[in-house]
């Protein structure tokens, strides 16, 4: 699920789909306006860290030292990195200000769902594209049954989801090979940091494809190399190839075969 917020609070267990309605209004004048960015569990995915580490012009490993803390995809082994709190801001979010949510423009997309929670990891057939909703409603939250009903499928556009969705749909492939795999595949240190670096740590994964046996591993074209070291996005997802490449032998990226025996990339 996105956005696990405030476990102690209760999710109305009803299943909703891409045409189901809500209704629901979020504003400043509301007595609760930034009560839900308090003691929250919010995981941050690939692309929420481009856009929040691109809006905050740091390096992708100052951000993740600076606003994250370590987390785990649920029910897997696999890292997630979550925002860290502020304790002596009352558990804050760090990009909360005076007048609200300091990076709003460029919000987690669990910020953009609430109060909707979107199930991306409980579909274990790849094949199938059912959308798996739930509304979360919690005591502290009063902006629900106010303004005009709206579908699901208005809300993720009016929340500007849809390239979040695009750009993270490569990580939740993985995640959910990953999970097909079962529990009791242990998955090696070495994969995880891998995953953590392709999927995360973008800027050190850049460093590792032009500085490391990478290229010579494997044939990316000029075009696209020249992409990549410009462009996260497009690193991003040749980092979803790479990783789909090497722990599930998926054949995105072409090796070169002279090599293949001769050398091993290494990771950080
Ligand atoms: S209405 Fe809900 S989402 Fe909006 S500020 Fe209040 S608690 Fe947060
Ligand atoms: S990123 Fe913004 S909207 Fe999301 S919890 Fe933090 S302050 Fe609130």
């Amino acid at each position: 699920m996105y956005a696990p917020k405030d476990v102690e609070k209760p999710i109305v267990p009803v299943r909703l789909d891409l045409d189901s309605t809500i209704c629901f209004t979020c504003d400043k004048e509301l007595a609760c306006f930034t009560k839900c960015c308090h003691n929250n569990s919010t995981f941050l995915t690939p692309y929420d860290i481009i856009r929040l580490k691109q809006r905050l012009d740091m390096p992708s490993d100052e951000f993740l030292l600076t606003f994250t803390t370590p987390g785990k995809v649920e029910a897997s082994d696999l890292p997630v990195p979550m925002i860290k709190l502020v304790e002596d801001r009352n558990n804050a979010c760090p990009f909360l200000g005076e007048e609200g949510c300091n990076v709003y423009e460029d919000r987690p997309v669990a910020c953009r769902y609430y109060p909707v929670a979107a199930g991306l990891f409980h579909n274990f057939d790849l094949s199938d594209n059912e959308n798996f909703f739930a509304l979360i409603k919690e005591a502290h939250c009063l902006g629900h049954d106010l303004g005009q009903e709206m579908t699901i499928a208005k809300w993720r556009k009016q929340q500007g989801i849809p390239p979040y969705d695009e750009n993270n749909r490569g990580w939740v492939e993985i995640i959910l090979r990953r999970k097909s795999l079962g529990p009791f595949v242990e998955i090696p240190e070495k994969t995880l940091q891998m995953f953590f670096m392709a999927c995360y740590n973008l800027d050190a994964f850049r460093r590792f494809v032009f500085k490391s046996n990478f290229l010579k591993i494997y044939r990316v074209s000029s075009e696209r190399l020249e992409e990549v070291e410009n462009d996260d996005v497009a690193l991003l997802h040749l980092g979803y190839d790479w990783l789909m490449t090497t722990l599930f032998g998926a054949g995105r990226l072409e090796l070169i075969e002279q090599v293949v025996e001769a050398d091993e990339v290494e990771v950080d």
